[in-house]
């Protein structure tokens, strides 16, 4: 069997957990055009674990620039690890201004920049939902516990 296949009884549990929210730039899965992945918070090679204690929803464009990174520099000599969803807690990293997520930690900083957050289409889509009442959505804010 494929190791890093994930039944779908672990897909039904991380996505229903996150209330089908990408658990890093919080969109909805209904409001991206594909479908989210699964992400394995610490990658395997990293020695993460294949187990929904280390499994996120993601969506694909977080999934995407996330890869098998763990942190980065955020200064030449500071390295911080990437917000974790299972042990972090969103708003102690981040904040919302507008569209804009906005880090308030190493850890946020570290995450914005490599999971580019802010990226200019990514702004446009998130301007759209908002305009739309889709971003954050009330899931989001029930599931940052707000
Ligand atoms: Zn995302």
């Amino acid at each position: 069997m494929n190791p890093r296949y994930i039944p779908d009884a672990w897909r039904k549990l991380v996505a229903e957990r996150a209330f089908r929210l990408c658990e890093y730039c919080l969109v909805h899965e209904e409001d991206t055009i594909l479908t989210c992945p699964i992400d394995h918070v610490v990658p395997l090679k990293h020695g993460g674990l294949h187990h929904p204690d280390n499994l996120a929803f993601c969506c694909v464009f977080c999934n995407r620039f996330k890869g098998t990174d763990i942190g980065t520099f955020i200064l030449p000599n500071q390295f911080s690890p990437l917000f974790n969803p299972r042990t972090d807690s969103w708003p102690a990293h981040f904040q919302l201004d507008g569209p804009l997520i906005l880090p308030i930690t190493n850890i946020g900083e570290a995450t914005v920049k490599i999971l580019k957050f802010n990226e200019v289409d990514r702004i446009i889509e998130r301007r759209e939902l908002m305009e739309e009442g889709l971003y954050p959505r009330p899931e989001a804010l029930k599931f940052l516990g707000l």
